[in-house]
């Protein structure tokens, strides 16, 4: 193996190369807004479009440049994804209401196609399939018992397949066998959440990025909000607020929001340029790969088919230099797809995320604030969702109700908004996979 280590990689996301953060205009904070949205990541921009579509003046505010959180730092991985399997839904929940969970999954997944078609957003969105990837015969077991309880249920289509069948969607001696889903999609998240931005501010919103939210006050009552949102340029008064800062929800947003939401981070690389015939050798089906242990390992090849991009160690102490993590994350990497071997590692980077108490995205009203959030790393269809049934809700219209209303957004009586816990929490996970069989 080569060392990465003597490599001159960068630590900014791959995805800003094509899709640089926008810079900060220093444009002036208006006094009023009918919604002011605390957020411009996936779930703030497609709440906002909506809202401004529907006649509300709309405000969206973020203390960076717009998009600089997870929303253009993530995989760009598209699936029906809950923290929940289907077949663990059944047993708590009975087979109907595991099905109606699961088909809101499918619409949520399905958002994102209707978006960005609907928008004319060019972000290399391509229905590329998924394969889930088996360390262990028990561990591809599991897999095949769940996408057989989908398909019998939810009709969700699969092939399974064995060491050989893997030989045409990617070269790794780790894999005992796999499940190939080919509705399962893949995109570009910078350029999705650019575009993103482009239909908001066509559709009217006032997207003001370096403007940092200290503080939101209900001045009016609970059946009747009106807001004051304190800002580091500041003051705006506001009917309506939504909080659209998943894992990146701190100082500045109320505390039941960071006593109920978990951050965590996670990390990816990119590998240095591949020659076609390199990328073809490595993963010749060009899909998105996911392994199934319960800290995942993903990975994909680039838009551009040129880098190897690739995921893991979630929720792991971010080091002090981003360096030791691309390191392990490229040796990781080389155990699973030996044709890195001899490259170069290209980049590194990190993005947070949130979790919840109950592993359920949730969506709702609290104290006269709306939100959505807790997408367990399936952010982009749940954002995508979750943001317009904010919006749709909040014009009063039939097509902002959802199932994930229905529950509450739990705490817990000894989380008060430190997740100190994650990484132990994490390292566990890691220990059974390993016992488990799992790699690298
Ligand atoms: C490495 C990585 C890989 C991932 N892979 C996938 C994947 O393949 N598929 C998938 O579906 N999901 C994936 N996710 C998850 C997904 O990216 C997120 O769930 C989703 O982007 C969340 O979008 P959001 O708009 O809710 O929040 P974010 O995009 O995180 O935006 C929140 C924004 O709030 C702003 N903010 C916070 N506090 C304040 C404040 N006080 N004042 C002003 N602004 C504030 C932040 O600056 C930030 O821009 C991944 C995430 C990461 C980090």
């Amino acid at each position: 193996m080569t060392d990465s280590r003597a490599a001159d990689f960068a630590k900014t996301p791959f995805w800003w190369i094509a899709a640089p953060r926008p810079p900060i205009a220093e444009a002036q904070l208006p006094a009023s807004a009918d919604v002011v949205i605390v957020g411009s990541g996936v779930t703030g921009l497609n709440a906002a479009r909506e809202l401004a579509r529907g006649g509300r003046d709309v405000v969206v505010l973020d203390r960076g440049e717009a998009g600089i959180g997870a929303t253009s730092r993530n995989a760009g991985h598209i699936g029906r994804v809950l923290k929940h399997e289907f077949t663990q839904l059944v047993s708590g929940l009975g087979l109907a209401k595991a099905i109606e969970i699961y088909r809101e999954m499918q619409a949520a997944y399905d958002s994102v196609g209707e978006v960005t078609k609907g928008e004319g957003i060019d972000c290399e969105y391509r229905v590329s399939g998924r394969v889930i990837l088996a360390y262990t015969p028990q561990q591809l077991e599991m897999v095949e018992a769940e996408c057989a309880a989908k398909k019998t249920h939810l009709g969700e289509d699969y092939t399974m397949l064995d060491r050989v069948g893997l030989k045409v969607e990617l070269d790794s001696p780790l894999f005992v066998g796999g499940a190939y889903l080919p509705e399962s999609a893949s995109l570009h998240p910078g350029l999705y959440h650019l575009g993103l931005l482009a239909a908001a501010q066509k559709a009217g919103v006032n997207v003001l990025p370096g403007t940092d939210v200290v503080s939101i006050d209900n001045i009016g009552t609970v059946d009747a909000p009106r807001f004051v949102v304190r800002t580091s340029r500041g003051e705006i008064a506001a009917r309506d607020v939504i909080v659209a800062t998943n894992g990146y929800t701190g100082p500045g947003i109320p505390g039941w929001f960071r006593r109920r939401l978990v951050p965590f981070d996670a990390f990816m690389i990119a590998s240095e340029e591949l020659a076609p015939e390199t990328m073809r050798a490595i993963l010749p089906g060009n899909r998105v790969y996911i392994d199934a242990n319960r800290n995942v390992n993903f990975f994909r090849q680039s838009p551009d088919g040129k880098r190897v991009l690739y995921g893991g160690r979630t929720g792991g102490r971010p080091p002090a230099d981003l360096s030791t993590i691309g390191t392990k994350l490229f040796d990781d990497a080389r155990k699973i797809l030996p044709g890195l071997d001899g490259r170069k590692l290209g980049r590194v980077w990190t993005g947070r995320c949130a979790g919840t108490i109950d592993l359920y995205p949730h969506i709702g009203v609290q104290d006269g604030i709306h939100y959505a959030a807790g997408y367990c790393f399936a952010g982009i269809p749940m954002g995508t969702y979750l943001g317009r049934k904010l919006a749709w809700g909040m014009l009063g219209r039939k097509e902002g109700a959802t199932g994930f209303r229905e529950r509450a957004m739990p705490g817990h009586p000894i989380y008060w908004g430190n997740p100190w816990f994650v990484p132990l929490y994490m390292k566990f996970y890691d220990l059974l996979d390993w016992r488990d069989g799992g790699r690298p």
